[in-house]
């Protein structure tokens, strides 16, 4: 045990600042995308089976609307740029920037040196949820994603219809890659409907049923050209266990919307970052 300073109540009582007041970042136009949205049609459709994951194309400029299906599942989402991988959806600079859950308003962020919206959340049917009594929220930045090597160190299992397996399969079928190079290219999500945070006593992540009703979505404005997989997690709703067959499943559904020609004005994708990379050299 540490010795406590005479002064720590002092020091516990200095005030919390948010780290990244975001303010000044480069905000979306969302009465633009709302219009364009309601005036957008259905170019596709993708199913993806309980326990599997499926991929996905949007072109800058679409939109994507993940739904709930049949009953209450969570997905595991990846995004990457469709024309280069390096540059993919950074779960811990998104939560950083929005915290812990996103909604709508908020933007999913590329990895370095991009560091430039990839999506923006245009409507989310669990937006009334809010946080809990608990501290639990959903669409969370904060897990990384069911995967068969933390099963393996804690259970000794292979299961491999994990999130990260899913995900795995499903980028490595929709690029003709071999799973071992896939594999590297699978990062951490956002946990799509799922319902979480961190308990209070001990600050461990948890996790509980989601609230999630056949009907509701979660609808993404593409900034850049995108390709996404999304795994119908073998958590199911995520309100017992995960990593197993255990728990009740189900379909989830990705829809693509394509605005009508001009509906978004002078709109154009996000550049780069601006940062110049040489790094004081
Ligand atoms: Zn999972």
């Amino acid at each position: 045990m540490t010795e406590i300073p005479p002064d720590a109540a002092a020091r516990r009582a200095a005030p919390p600042v948010v780290c990244y007041p975001i303010e000044t970042l480069p905000q979306p136009d969302l009465a633009l995308y709302g219009s364009a949205l309601e005036a957008a049609e259905l170019v596709e459709s993708v199913t993806v089976p309980p326990r599997e994951a499926a991929s996905f194309r949007v072109a800058a400029g679409q939109f994507f609307r993940i739904v709930s299906v049949e009953g209450p599942q969570v997905g595991d989402l990846n995004l990457w740029h469709a024309g280069d991988l390096s540059e993919r959806f950074y779960s811990g600079k998104t939560r950083a920037l929005h915290g812990t859950h996103v909604s709508s308003g908020d933007r999913l962020w590329s990895s370095f040196p991009h560091l430039r919206p990839m999506a923006t959340i245009v409507e989310d049917t669990l937006g009334w949820y809010g946080i809990d009594g608990f501290g639990g929220s959903v669409h969370d930045v904060i897990g990384t994603r069911c995967d068969p090597y933390t099963g393996n160190l804690l259970s000794g299992t292979q299961y491999h219809h994990c999130c990260h397996s899913n995900l795995t399969r499903a980028l490595g079928d929709a690029l003709d890659m071999p799973l071992p190079e896939a594999e590297a290219h699978v990062h951490d999500v956002l946990n799509v409907f799922m319902c979480t945070g961190f308990t209070r006593d001990t600050g461990q992540y948890f996790m509980k049923a989601s609230p999630v009703r056949p009907g509701d979505h979660l609808t993404f404005f593409a900034e850049i050209n995108l390709l996404g997989a999304l795994s119908a997690c073998p958590g199911g709703d995520c309100g017992s266990e995960h990593s197993s067959d255990a728990a009740t499943c189900h379909p989830l559904r990705v829809d693509v919307l394509a605005p009508p020609g001009g509906a978004l004005g002078a709109w154009q994708p996000p550049a780069r970052n601006g940062y110049d990379r040489s790094h004081g050299r």
